[in-house]
């Protein structure tokens, strides 16, 4: 269907529109990433998006875009807490590839929104700090989008298990594709050095999954992939990805 025919975003999806997703799913389940993101470009045109926080799987992605689409709107949500390495990251790949990732702001500064909560948030509330600082400005940026693409893999985490290479992503009302779903950390790793993608240094030091500073640590050797995401309390996930 072409672009200009697709429903708007809702979000609940047409059941023709699940079903569409559903064998489309299927079919590229066995595809290679970069076939996956081909597709998803001819599908949705200038209405597909990607975010990404320049993890290994979204700097990968990123490779395979620059040279299939590199016009497609790649955004980052810049939450003001980031590392240092993530945003020199984001420099080295426009040196690299001539891609501008675009920073997506919260309403507030850092020290606005400190000061307005009479300090951070990230200990005492940290889901009110992801809901404000990141889903907030991933709501407002894909109402603009039909379909948006991540870098998630499902042997990431138990939420991400049962992620479809192509789905309906009720929570924002728009299409998710996760072109490296079915992958495994260690061939995304494999692809990086292949290909000198260009990656956080931070994974050199002990840090596996990599997002806003104050929520972040380096892991021990046998230690979960995600254990040094909001470590010592129950949190395991921004939001992003938690189905609905
Ligand atoms: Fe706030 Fe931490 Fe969430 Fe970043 S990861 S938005 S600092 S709670």
């Amino acid at each position: 269907m072409p672009v200009a025919d697709q429903p708007p975003p809702s979000e609940d999806a047409t059941p023709e529109l699940l079903a569409e997703l559903a064998e489309a799913s299927q079919r590229l389940e066995s595809a290679e990433p970069d076939e996956i993101i081909r597709w998803a470009v001819e599908r949705y045109g200038s209405k597909l998006t990607m975010a990404t926080a320049f993890g290994p799987e979204g700097c990968l992605i990123l490779h395979w875009l620059a040279s299939i689409a590199p016009e497609t709107y790649v955004f980052n949500l810049e939450t003001g807490y980031q590392f240092k390495e993530t945003l020199e990251l984001r420099e080295r790949i426009r040196e690299r590839y001539g891609l501008e990732v675009i920073y997506e702001y919260p309403e507030t500064t850092v020290s606005a929104y400190e000061q307005a909560h009479g300090g951070p948030l990230y200990r005492s509330e940290p889901t009110r700090c992801c809901g404000d600082r990141k889903i907030a400005v991933i709501q407002r940026v894909l109402t603009r989008f039909d379909a948006w693409m991540s870098g998630i893999r499902r042997d990431q985490s138990p939420d991400r298990a049962v992620s479809p290479i192509v789905g309906w992503d009720k929570k924002f009302g728009v299409v998710k594709i996760s072109p490296l779903a079915n992958w495994t950390k260690a061939r995304v790793w494999e692809r990086i050095v292949s290909e000198d993608v260009p990656y956080n240094p931070l994974h050199d030091k002990g840090y596996v999954s990599i997002g806003c500073w104050p929520c972040t640590r380096a892991i021990a050797a046998g230690e979960d992939e995600r254990a040094g995401r909001w470590s010592g309390s129950a949190k395991t996930e921004c939001g992003l990805h938690l189905r609905d």
